[in-house]
């Protein structure tokens, strides 16, 4: 199967995809349940792992508030890089006659759990460590040798039987812990961790708090970690999450509380993105194209060089907060 991999690995490259992996379905098998790839293909033996690279000059103006939209419009470019790659991919497998699915990033959940679990149906981050694109970071990212966690990441899932690639060697994570320290939801701990197994390697990475306050604040409902701090994502929100040590039931139904305010239209429509069914990339395009951008910290300060890290954080955390002015919305710093 090596000329089946190389030719994918040539489509990939040549449909601008910076890292291309390949991970089979054996050397997942003592990940976390989202690293079946039987969740979306039930004949998968094998997956492609697909990384972009996000521009950094572009997350730099976004961090420190200076420009909002060349990040959101380079994320959305790098999806849609993922998508045609994917789509070229599967049709190339499926012409060899094999089965073949590409699957797209985010907001999409497995019907089969209780309600605002959020569980994916397929973890593009387990599939890219199993395939030797990166390690898992103290955040839960994947993090690469060359473009740290500033990726974004897709999966083609294929029965076709392709060689799994060597594991990523060493861990460039430096357990700087910025990326917890960047999180306005409270969602990655800076002290608590857990072991996660993939391909049978183990990664220390951060107890995460509930689903719920990342897709939250990551969505734009939330932008500040407590009333009174000094900067913000971009977005104006301020809710009152309550700390993780209280337990996941009582901050889901202070966030259900909340989202009856009228204000919060934006809290409401994140409680039901579960049961939104996406239909295939086109609804996955929809959903991304309508919900903004307005965190992503965790990923977008992690850069290899740690010097790089601490002038993100820097750029971060001095970059003001958003208000909602009769004006319009407005940066104040101080
Ligand atoms: S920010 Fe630091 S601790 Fe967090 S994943 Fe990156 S290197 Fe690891
Ligand atoms: S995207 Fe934002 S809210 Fe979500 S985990 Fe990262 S820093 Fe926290």
């Amino acid at each position: 199967m090596e000329g089946l991999k190389e030719e994918i690995a040539a489509i990939a490259m040549r449909m601008g995809i910076d890292k291309v992996g390949f991970a089979s379905k054996e050397s997942l098998r003592d990940a976390p349940p989202s690293g079946d790839m039987g969740h979306i293909l039930g004949s998968a033996r094998s997956a492609v792992s697909l990384a972009v690279a996000l521009d950094k000059t572009a997350i730099r103006a976004f961090l420190s508030k200076e420009d909002q939209q060349a990040h959101v419009e380079d994320h959305r470019q790098s999806y849609i890089r993922l998508r045609k790659a994917e789509e070229a991919i599967q049709k190339l497998l499926v012409d060899k006659g094999y089965q073949a699915v590409g699957h797209y990033p985010n907001f999409d959940y497995r019907k089969d759990q209780p309600f605002l679990t959020l569980a994916p149906f397929l973890s593009h981050r387990y599939v890219a460590v199993a395939a030797g694109i990166g390690w898992l970071g103290w955040s839960g990212n994947l993090i690469t040798p060359e473009y740290g966690a500033t990726v974004s990441l897709s999966s083609v899932v294929t029965s076709a039987e392709l060689e799994p690639d060597a594991l990523a060697e060493g861990d460039i994570c430096e357990n700087c812990r910025l990326c917890a320290a960047t999180c306005p939801s409270h969602f990655i701990s800076q002290k608590d961790g857990i072991i996660v197994n993939i391909a049978g390697r183990a990664y220390a990475h951060n107890k995460k708090a509930h689903n719920l306050r990342c897709l939250a604040t990551c969505g734009g409902a939330n932008g500040m970690g407590s009333p009174e701090a000094k900067w913000s994502t971009w977005s104006y929100k301020v809710l009152d999450l309550p700390a993780p040590e209280g337990g996941d039931e009582a901050f889901v139904q202070s966030v259900v509380e909340q989202s009856k305010d009228p204000a919060n239209r934006l809290l409401r429509a994140t409680l039901n993105a579960e049961r939104v069914e996406m239909r295939g990339w086109e609804g996955f395009e929809r959903f991304w194209n309508t919900v903004p951008l307005t965190c992503g910290s965790c990923m977008l300060i992690c850069w290899p060089n740690m010097k790089d890290k601490q002038d993100n954080y820097n750029l971060l955390t001095t970059s003001g907060r958003v208000v909602k002015t009769d004006n319009g919305l407005k940066v104040i710093k101080g």
